[in-house]
């Protein structure tokens, strides 16, 4: 039987394999082969299994696919299912918050009924103590003190096991939500923060721009924004490679987040756009910064790892703009992509700005 590849121990670099097609191509055909070795059913899910498989970069996975397969060479479509779902399916965020939510809600339940029962047993108590009081004026031996006392010590011992009980389960349950909103947390994490570059969302910039424009609108501070694209990405990536042009990315990424600060966003726009937010931010710093980006990024240069060969380098175009007052989010983007348009126009490896509107109106023309 074909077996994968071993899990590669560092993640690709800027100087990832030249060769990309091809080993695509070899990992593609050894997941058919095991596709039909195992006789397993010949749908896409099972096919993105193999393919995981041959890559060999998940070992939890493969260990597990290769138990799975151990007994009859064989992989069954219940195995298979299990093993995507564990391992390579990506849950959708509204479904795991929902699990997350409903969780939470069965600990609050059980929590509220360990209190209704707590306040049941003390309202016990505190009668058996009323009843031990009011029998107290009829003692009259030795003996029946001592009975007493003995229902008395019997039901606080019950009463402080109970509490114990009580108390346990109530540090067990915190624990468990402590868990719970830790994983709510991640799951708006990950929601956040692209994968990639480890920049924000578009997702996350839609509504950050939301809200620095309404911050703008009241405190009236500039608001610039940036809308960056690498040149010639795609002969970069034809010419280097997929995985090599993610590296890219991922540098690209890197060198926005390293030149912003404070409440500055840095966010992947989309696949080789980013997008950065600059609140108190006149046009003429943000054009500093814009240059910044593209001057960091052009002098960097791609090397491969493995042999030392130069990549060459990647330039950035970039279209800068700066709020109105009441324009919507998408008429000021649209203002920055007509600018980064006017950057690629001309000749890209450039940075494109409109004129300060503040300064426009302080300095009236002449005409
Ligand atoms: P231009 O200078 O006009 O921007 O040219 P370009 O080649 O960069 O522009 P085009 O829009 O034609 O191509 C963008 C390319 O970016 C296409 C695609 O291969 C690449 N790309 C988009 N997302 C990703 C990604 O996540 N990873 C990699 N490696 N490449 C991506
Ligand atoms: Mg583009
Ligand atoms: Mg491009």
């Amino acid at each position: 039987m074909d077996t994968p590849s071993q899990p590669r121990s560092e993640p690709p670099t800027v100087a990832a394999e030249n060769d990309d097609f091809t080993r695509t191509i070899a990992c593609g055909e050894r997941a058919l082969n095991l596709l039909k070795q195992l006789r397993a059913h010949a749908k896409p899910r099972n096919y993105e299994l193999f393919y995981c498989f041959t890559l060999g970069t998940n070992k939890e996975f493969c260990d597990a696919l290769r138990s799975a397969i151990q007994k009859d060479l064989r992989l069954t479509e219940e195995a298979a299912d299990r093993l995507f779902h564990a391992y390579l399916a990506k849950p959708d965020v509204t479904a795991r918050v929902s699990e997350v939510g409903s969780k939470i809600g069965d600990e609050m339940d059980d929590i509220m009924s360990l209190i209704s029962s707590a306040s049941e047993k003390a309202g016990k108590y505190g009668e058996s103590l009323q009843g031990i009081n009011e029998k107290l004026p009829g003692i009259e031996s030795p003996q029946q003190l001592k009975g007493m006392l003995t229902e008395l010590f019997e039901t606080t011992k019950e009463m402080a096991e109970h509490n114990k009980v009580l108390e346990r389960r109530l540090v067990e349950s915190k624990a468990q939500i402590d868990e719970l909103h830790m994983k709510l947390e991640l799951t708006r994490l990950e929601n956040f923060i692209d994968e990639l570059t480890g920049l924000t969302t578009r997702k996350r910039f839609d509504q950050i721009i939301d809200l620095e424009m309404q911050q703008a609108e009241e405190t009236d501070e500039a608001l610039c924004l940036l809308l960056i694209d690498i040149d010639h990405f795609k002969s970069f990536n034809d010419a280097h490679g997929h995985q090599t042009g993610d590296q890219v990315l991922r540098l690209v990424g890197q060198t926005l987040k390293t030149n912003v600060k404070g409440r500055d966003c840095a966010a992947r726009y989309g696949g080789e756009e980013f997008a950065v937010l600059l609140p108190r931010t006149s046009l003429k710093a943000a054009i500093t910064v814009a240059q910044q980006f593209r001057v960091a990024v052009k002098t960097k240069e791609l090397v491969k790892k493995s042999t030392k060969a130069s990549l060459g380098h990647v330039t950035l175009s970039v279209g800068v703009a700066c709020y109105r007052k009441s324009e919507s989010a998408t008429e000021f983007i649209e203002r920055a992509d007509a600018l980064l348009y006017a950057a690629k126009e001309a000749g890209r490896d450039n940075v494109q700005a409109e004129p300060d509107p503040r300064i426009c109106e302080a300095k009236p023309t002449a005409a």
